[in-house]
């Protein structure tokens, strides 16, 4: 069987960016419902057609992965907003990557770039924003999606959502 639209895919894969390992799957492979926009469009665009048993390697753009970096997304935030206490949290060092809250209140990861007196510098672009990704790995199983699953947009069971 092959990887298209409305199959659950099971892969090992590991991710290099610039001669680095970045992740990879351990021990379970990584599994999803593909064609529902679960993964990056250029991983699902690559692995379509390969069957179970099958080797990949390939590289996916930024386009086609976690996009371009936007220095708008860079933005100098009050410090008061990181203190706790009146204190500057341990939490809060350069390279740091915090959970923090956009205006309407949603969770959005942020990198500390820089602490300054007033103002911590914050990197909201996605830390693989701007890199080219190279993917490899192996196909371990291909199976039709149930209706329930496709309707739902991901995988249940095993490495999918128990609800
Ligand atoms: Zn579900």
């Amino acid at each position: 069987m092959e990887i298209s639209k409305d199959k659950v895919v099971q892969v090992h894969y590991r991710l290099e960016v610039d001669g680095e390992l970045v992740d990879q799957s351990q021990g379970d492979p990584l599994t999803y419902l593909h064609g529902h926009n679960n993964m990056i469009p250029g991983f699902e665009r690559q692995l379509e057609g390969l069957k179970s048993g099958e080797k990949y390697a390939f590289t996916v753009e930024p386009t086609e992965g976690y996009g371009e970096r936007n220095d708008e997304a860079v933005a100098d935030l009050d410090i008061e907003i990181f203190k706790v206490d009146g204190e500057l949290s341990d939490q809060v060092t350069p390279g740091a990557q915090l959970q923090m809250r956009n205006e309407h209140g949603h969770p959005l990861m942020g990198t500390v770039l820089e602490i300054g007196d007033s103002h911590v510098q914050m990197d909201f672009n996605h830390m693989l924003a701007g890199k080219t990704l190279n993917f490899s790995g192996s196909v371990e199983s291909v199976r039709d999606a149930s209706a329930e699953e496709i309707s739902h947009g991901h995988v249940h069971g095993p490495g999918g959502h128990h609800h």
